[in-house]
């Protein structure tokens, strides 16, 4: 059995299934990732700090119009559109799946899935932080100048992304939601992640189904698992990996 046939067979025996899933998914989609030799990462010696430090919490604060300047040129791609790898559980109605995301790019909605946690929030949403007005990327990314203001009377707050920078919390609902969504899979999907960012890759340790199928271009060997679960690695573009799939 090759490793599409495997891949398809698990998922069509499988009763809950979570989709675990990271930038890696997007690449094909045009939408670069942190860590793959073409990611972002390459772009943060332009401006001096590492990727870490531009997209945190105090950064923004401090440096709002150098966050927005990065934030719209390398986080926020309009033009993208999902490929096979956010279309396919969209398509399988017949299966029970969570699709639990790092991703803010909005592709998995865009492809149709319903049951999508977004574990570090959306480009879509935004708010001012002063009075929590609501603003559409269309506003952020058309507002005259680099730093999008709210355009309420006596307010013109800094309107902030509600994407999770680092020393940001996660949001306790969502969180709650992908422990449960992952206690209760016997399958769990994991693709396109490096599972370096903390604590989003931690919550795989929560499941404790029968099998996990970790999908990467590159080599992901050292996921450990102290549990008696089947690990099995995929190797290749994840987005032609699943547009073989029925
Ligand atoms: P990452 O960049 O750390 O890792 C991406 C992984 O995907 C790498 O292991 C890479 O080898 C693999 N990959 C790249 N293209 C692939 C493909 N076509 N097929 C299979 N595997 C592929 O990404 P991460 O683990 O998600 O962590 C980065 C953080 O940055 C996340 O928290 C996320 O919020 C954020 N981020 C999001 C986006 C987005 O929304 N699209 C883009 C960049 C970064």
């Amino acid at each position: 059995m090759n490793d599409i046939e495997y891949l398809q067979k698990a998922i069509d025996q499988a009763r809950k299934i979570v989709y675990f899933t990271g930038a890696g998914v997007s690449t094909e989609s045009g939408i670069k990732d942190f860590r793959s030799k073409d990611g972002i990462y390459n772009l943060y010696r332009k401006y001096g700090v590492s990727y870490e430090e531009i997209l945190s919490h105090d950064f923004f604060f401090d440096h709002t119009d150098i966050f927005y300047e990065f934030y719209k040129e390398s986080m926020v791609n309009r033009q993208a559109k999902p490929n096979p790898a956010h279309y396919y559980f969209a398509s399988r109605k017949d299966k029970d799946v969570t699709i639990i995301t790092q991703n803010i790019d909005d592709l998995f909605f865009k492809a149709g899935n319903k049951k999508v946690l977004e574990l570090h929030g959306s480009i879509m949403r935004n708010h001012c932080t002063k009075c929590n007005k609501f603003f559409s990327i269309d506003y952020i990314m058309s507002y005259p100048g680099n730093i999008p203001l709210c355009d309420n009377k006596n307010c013109h707050g800094i309107i902030k992304p509600d994407v999770v920078l680092y020393g940001e919390q996660l949001d306790y609902d969502t969180l709650k939601k992908s422990i449960l969504a992952l206690e209760q899979s016997d399958l769990l999907v994991v693709g396109g992640t490096s599972l370096k960012v903390y604590p989003a890759a931690s919550l795989i340790d929560y499941f404790h189904g029968k099998e996990i199928i970790v999908i990467n271009n590159e080599e992901l060997d050292y996921i450990q698992y102290d549990q008696e679960i089947k690990i099995t690695y995929i190797k290749g573009k994840i987005g032609e990996i699943f547009s073989k799939l029925k």
